[in-house]
């Protein structure tokens, strides 16, 4: 193997990407992966060096170490990006990215879908700093232009949801929130990257909650912020602010993980429509929410700007009285219940927007549930629903 850096210039495939990314064993003394480096002070010899922190690769643990510049730089590979920041947690990497784009007596839009921590930070946090927040209709498109204020500074949407999978026309309101100068910030977590190349798609802030599929394994905490080149140096300033940087540990987590991503969200895909279609077959449920499904009304967008789904989906059951319910939830077996999701191991959560949603109105005919399918074998996750199924009917 060369020890030199690829010149070819190839742009290559997602896949060799995810492998090669990031690394430069001879850096390592040959060793395939960057080591762990944990660290605060970073010494310099001379005065002169000490002085010239400008364009220095280490200065200080908070600003970086070869770990985490190796999952930074891949990670801006693999999203088409100008550069990547590292937040501790996914909730931390969409407040970094708000705060890069607003001050007090801004307006921010934000999708009535949206992960329900950021609204909370929209309307606790936000509002505390003199910043407006709006929700929208997820289906809006294009027609965000008549909600657009003089002052709305940011456009915040994530495509689809994650609880209820409303698919989003990511290019329409882009198109139209930079018209007006505004920035447009994505929680890209149910795609990543590989699914959906977010700045091609004109979003300028990309969120991945790395906790997801990055990691895999649910192990680890982590939060990813990648910027077009329009938008990467406010980005770095407001993420130097705060400092709210990854640990070592978890950062290395996510390298290890970022190899195998690619084979994980194409099996999680492939279950995922296993899951879903036998699912739609069943008599307790009344709809899949999941847009790679031919009859959801969000599939022709996810058709046109999607590479692919992950394994994340939601069913709406017929209405059953909650003893009814929770009969089918208690007993299983493989499935898990518990927040979070992107792991090796499936999981069911049931939810409900109706007490946060006010542009929308959700009004399910039953109750909701969420499935992160993992990679069990499907027929034995069928079994398991299967006899949760029975339970629900006979309360036993
Ligand atoms: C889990 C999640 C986050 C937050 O990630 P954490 O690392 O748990 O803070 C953000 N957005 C979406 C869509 C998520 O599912």
């Amino acid at each position: 193997m060369s020890k030199s850096k690829p010149q070819s210039g190839q742009r290559r495939r997602a896949r060799t990407r995810l492998v090669h990314a990031g690394r430069d064993p001879f850096e390592q003394f040959g060793f395939v992966n960057t080591p762990i480096y944990r660290g605060s002070t970073v010494l310099q010899p001379t005065l002169a060096d000490l002085e010239a922190r400008h364009g220095k690769r280490f200065i200080y643990g908070t600003l970086g170490t070869p770990t985490t510049e190796a999952l930074e730089k891949a990670w801006s590979e693999i999203a088409g990006a100008a550069g990547t920041v590292l937040a501790s947690s996914g909730l931390a990497a969409i407040t970094v990215a708000l705060l890069t784009a607003v001050k007090a007596g801004d307006h921010v839009l934000v999708t009535d879908s949206a992960y329900l921590p950021t609204r909370t930070f929209c309307d606790v946090f936000l509002a505390r700093m003199g910043v407006e927040t709006s929700y929208y209709d997820p289906l809006i498109g294009g027609g965000i232009a008549a909600l657009m204020r003089p002052n709305t500074k940011a456009v915040l949407v994530e495509a689809p949801g994650s609880q209820s999978f409303e698919m989003q026309d990511v290019p329409a309101i882009a198109e139209a929130a930079h018209a007006r100068g505004a920035c447009v910030i994505m929680d890209n977590t149910w795609a990543t990257p590989l699914f959906f190349p977010p700045h091609e798609r004109g979003v300028d802030l990309a969120i991945e909650a790395g906790t997801k599929y990055l990691s895999g394994h649910s192990d680890l905490l982590l939060g990813l912020v990648s910027a077009n080149e329009q938008w990467l140096k406010p980005l770095r300033q407001t993420f130097n602010l705060f400092a709210m940087c990854a640990g070592p540990d978890d950062v290395f987590l996510a390298l290890r993980g970022l190899r195998t991503m690619d084979l994980r969200l194409r099996e999680a895909e492939r279950q995922g429509f296993a899951l879903a279609e036998w699912l739609k077959r069943r008599p307790e449920v009344s709809r899949v929410l999941h847009p790679g499904l031919e009859d959801d009304p969000g599939h022709a967008i996810w058709k046109r700007d999607f590479l692919g789904a992950s394994g994340l989906f939601s069913v709406i059951l017929k209405p059953v009285p909650r003893a009814a319910l929770a009969a089918l939830l208690d007993g299983l077996e493989l499935f898990g219940m518990g927040y979070s999701w992107g792991g090796y191991e499936s999981l069911v959560i049931p939810f409900d927007c109706r007490s946060y949603r006010t542009a929308t109105t959700w009004a399910p005919e039953g109750p909701a549930l969420r499935f992160s399918v993992g990679l069990e074998d499907i027929e034995d996750l069928t079994a398991d629903l299967e006899q949760g199924f029975r339970r629900m009917r006979t309360g036993a």
